[in-house]
């Protein structure tokens, strides 16, 4: 049988016209892929966000006979209409668009609105498919009134996350959207998502990377600021320390040398001395040791600032290291009518402690005690074993202690803490001038008592008399 020709015309030319479809086709998808090549390219050019931005406010489709609005979800929350770079419309149309005149709402048939409500592609293929609330209503005449035709929102989103949204807008007429626009538009929107993570990304790397520079840099420029102010604080201590030790040394010279003289008139070598000059004379030597005794304080003083204090430890009963300091100062106590109590230590009490500060401090306190108590009161010192110490009293390490009370004129509650600091006195009233210190003997008992790992505190009623506590190590 044979096939009439005109049958295979027919079939030639529709094989021809299928081939020529495929062919079409295939173009087509290969121009599609290469329109988001290339937008993928552009919108991820750069890192930074507001370029970025910039690169996704110039999205379009392909032959789109109108125009897109990009708006986009900040950091903060708050939406933001991109400017539109590229417009076949004219661009007063745009700006009224973009103006004052579009109320944005929760029926806005475009942007983030749209999307937010739909949370997938709004196509429109007319204006009558707008939402159709009151405030939509009011959109749609609006649009209508612009000469707007169809619409086509896309959202821009990655992982769950609503980024923004793409909103294509043709002028009235146009032929309406199709599925593949829809597609080809939500691919679009998938790369705009992707450009605005990645920059996103960077701009919190790069907040969190100059904020952590910002705190290193402080952080450095405080270290630096503290260590040049210990510096200077150290020189100036220094420079105080060797000051005070060096004019106490120069002053001890001419003081020795006073008493000598002194000496050598009252022993009568210069020849015979008159009862008044001997009076005068034992008026010079008071004045010379007064004197004398305040330069040592000084330069003991500056000494301890200085760290050039030796202390030579040793384990020894408490009860060797008070024999007979009591004795230096009787003189006084006796001259003042006091009465004196001196509680025997038991000889198990041992300290871990330098026997000449201890004695050094102890003898301060009695002479403190003596000196602020008007005749007729009481002195007493004696020896504590450390579980009769108070909590309080007590360091890391267990503390035996010496306890040096006196009734005498005490100390005012707001003075107890200064007094410990160096220079400071609080001067009473009935003191001679040989009683006048510089303020120096209980700053210096308290450094050497921390020196040895114990303490010196006070605790004291104005009027009442005063209890000081030295605490040593106990062995
Ligand atoms: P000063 O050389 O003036 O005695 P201190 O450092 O020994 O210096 O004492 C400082 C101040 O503490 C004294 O001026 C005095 O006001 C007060 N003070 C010290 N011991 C006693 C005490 N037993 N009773 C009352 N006040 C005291």
């Amino acid at each position: 049988m044979t096939v009439p020709l005109r049958l295979v015309a027919e079939r030639i030319l529709l094989t021809a016209l299928r081939e020529q479809d495929a062919a079409a086709v295939a173009l087509a998808a290969r121009e599609r892929a290469q329109f988001l090549a290339d937008a993928s390219l552009s919108f991820a050019a750069s890192l930074d966000l507001e370029l970025t931005y910039a690169a996704i406010a110039g999205a379009t489709l392909p032959e789109l006979d109108g125009w897109c609005i990009v708006d986009v979800v900040e950091t903060g929350g708050a939406t933001r209409r991109l400017p539109v770079t590229h417009s076949a419309f004219d661009a007063e149309l745009v700006a009224r668009l973009l103006g004052a005149t579009w109320a944005t709402g929760i029926d806005d048939p475009i942007g983030i609105r749209a999307v937010q409500r739909a949370r997938s592609p709004v196509g429109l293929g007319n204006l009558a498919l707008v939402p159709t609330a009151a405030r939509a209503e009011r959109a749609r005449r609006l649009l209508a009134e612009l000469g707007v035709g169809p619409l086509l929102v896309v959202p821009i989103a990655a992982r769950g996350e609503l980024l923004g949204a793409l909103s294509f807008i043709c002028r009235v007429g146009a032929p309406p959207f199709t599925a593949e626009d829809g597609e080809l538009a939500e691919s679009l929107a998938i790369r705009c998502a992707q450009a605005l993570e990645g920059a996103r990304l960077y701009a919190a790397n790069s907040a969190a990377r100059t904020e952590a520079e910002v705190a290193r840099a402080e952080a450095e420029e405080a270290k630096i600021a503290a260590e040049e102010a210990r510096g200077v604080a150290e020189l100036a201590n220094a420079t105080k320390s060797h000051f005070l030790s060096t004019m106490s040394h120069e002053l001890r010279t001419p003081l020795n040398a006073i008493a000598g003289y002194a000496q050598l008139i009252e022993l009568g070598i210069r020849g015979p001395v008159t009862p008044e000059q001997l009076t005068d004379l034992a008026g010079i030597q008071r004045s010379q040791a007064h004197l004398l005794s305040l330069v040592e304080s000084v330069l003991n003083y500056a000494q301890l600032e200085g760290g050039r204090v030796v202390y030579t430890l040793a384990d020894v009963p408490l009860l060797e290291l008070l024999d007979g300091v009591e004795d230096f100062v009787r003189p006084q106590m006796r001259a003042k009518s006091l009465r004196y109590s001196g509680h025997s230590c038991a000889r198990d009490i041992r300290v871990r402690a330098d026997a000449g500060k201890v004695r050094q401090i102890v003898l301060n306190l009695l002479a403190n005690a003596v000196k602020f108590t008007a005749s007729g009161g009481e002195v007493s010192m004696e020896c504590l074993d450390g579980h009769d110490l108070a909590e309080s009293d007590q360091g890391r390490t267990p503390m035996h202690a010496v306890r040096v009370s006196d009734s005498g004129i005490g100390i005012a509650a707001s003075k107890l803490a200064s007094i410990f600091d160096p220079f400071v006195q609080v001067l009473g009233r009935g003191l001679v001038a040989q009683d006048v210190g510089v303020g120096l003997g209980l700053a210096i008992s308290r450094e050497l008592a921390r020196g040895m790992g114990g303490d010196l505190t006070v605790e004291s009623t104005l009027g009442a008399g005063s209890v000081f506590l030295l605490t040593l190590p106990a062995v």
